[in-house]
Order: C-alpha cells, then structure tokens, then sequence
C-alpha cells in the first residue's frame, strides 16, 4: 500500500485515538519521573493536528504531516509538543510534494523526524527520551523498506522497535528533559516521551496494515 493524504490522515487519527486511550498511562509515567502533563499535553497537541488537517484538507501526505505538525506547535505545552511539531513538519517537508509515497520515502520521512528531534532536544540515543524508542523504529522501518517490503510490514517492525526501544528505557538513567533533574532516580521507569512514541508508531502500523 503506498502512502498518500488519506493515509497520512487516517495514521494522525489514529494516534490521537491512540494516546487519548493512554492518556492517563502516558500522565502516570511523566508523573513518576516528571510532572504529569505528557498524556494531556500530547492529547491537546494532535486533537489540534486532526482540526488543523480537517480545516485544509492537504491533498499531498507531506501536506498533511506538516499541518500536523503546525497545530501541535500551535497547541501543546511542554517539551514534547515542540518536538513531536517539528519532527511531523521536518518529515512532511521530506514528502515534498508528491501525492503518494512508497516505503523507502517514508523511511526517509522517518529518519529527517528522528534528525530534527535530535538536533531540537540535543538528546542522544541512551538518554531516556523518544529519541530510544524512534532511533530502532527508523533503523527497523528503513531495513523493511531496503528489502523492498510494503510501508505496512516498515510500519509493523517499526512499532515492534519501538516497543523493545521504550522497554529498554527502563533501566536507563534520564539525561534530557524534566526526568534528569532525578538523577539516579529515574531509573526504573518507562520514558513517557518514548512510550507516545511507540504508540504513534503502532497507530501508523495499524492504519498500513
Ligand atoms: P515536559 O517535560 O516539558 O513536561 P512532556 O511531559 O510533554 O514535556 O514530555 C516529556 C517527554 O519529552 C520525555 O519523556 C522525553 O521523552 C521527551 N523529551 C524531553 N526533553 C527532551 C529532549 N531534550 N530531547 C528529546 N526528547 C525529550
Ligand atoms: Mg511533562
Ligand atoms: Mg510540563
């Protein structure tokens, strides 16, 4: 299945459905190694992502991807909000103006999400932040698309990376962001950013499968 508009939609969606259903998950872990708002500010971010696409109507996937990312900026708070915004417009800018994409253009969507977040947050991999859970998921994503499997199959390895990715956060100490103002402390916890992350990346596997 390639990748156009309606998919691109239908993949913001379903992650908004995705981390409302997780909100209060995505609260308790920032409370516990945070300040609570993760679930909510990221709720806030892509219900404003789904108005903003319904309100344009983009007709291209990076379109799309990058009116997401203006009205997450618009409206969420916090450090997520900023970063998630950029790495959906960094990765809708990727698309270009194409009106369907295959695998490999997504892959390369990915991986400029994954650069702007990086370059954004200055975060690295083993920093406890979604940056561990989308550095495998873009590695996974791009190895499918390299063998020349479907965005859908990208998508499936993607989200299982990025499940074993925010698995491995537990143990890691936080770097970056609120968590490393713990210390040692925050070890022992899942990464929220890291587990919104592994959700957007089964929403995606969801809506190509
Ligand atoms: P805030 O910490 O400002 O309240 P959120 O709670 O919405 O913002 O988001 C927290 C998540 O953001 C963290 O779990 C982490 O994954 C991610 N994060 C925080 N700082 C950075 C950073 N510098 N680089 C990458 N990700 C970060
Ligand atoms: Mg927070
Ligand atoms: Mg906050």
């Amino acid at each position: 299945m390639a990748f156009d508009a309606q998919t691109a939609t239908a993949w913001v969606g379903a992650a908004e459905v995705a981390v409302k259903a997780n909100e209060s998950r995505l609260t308790d872990l920032d409370a516990a190694i945070g300040d609570g708002d993760h679930g909510a500010n990221l709720a806030r971010g892509l219900a404003a992502a789904v108005v903003a696409i319904a309100d344009k109507q983009p007709s291209t996937p990076g379109d799309v991807l990058v009116t997401a990312g203006r009205g997450i900026v618009a409206k969420t708070g916090g450090a997520s909000g900023p970063l998630y915004g950029t790495a959906l417009r960094r990765a809708g800018k990727a698309l270009g103006d194409a009106s369907s994409v295959e695998a490999a253009e997504v892959g390369e969507a990915l991986e400029a999400a994954l650069t702007a977040i990086k370059e954004l947050g200055g975060a690295n991999d083993g920093d406890k932040t979604m940056v561990d859970a989308l550095t495998p998921a873009v590695a996974a994503f791009q190895a499918v698309a390299a063998d020349g499997g479907t965005v859908g199959a990208a998508a499936a390895a993607a989200a299982e990376a990025a499940e074993t990715g925010l698995a491995a956060t537990v143990p890691m100490q936080a770097r970056k962001g609120r968590a490393s103002y713990l210390g040692a402390r925050s070890i022992g916890h899942e990464d929220p950013g890291a587990a919104s992350t592994a959700l957007i990346l089964r929403a995606l596997a969801e809506v190509t499968a």
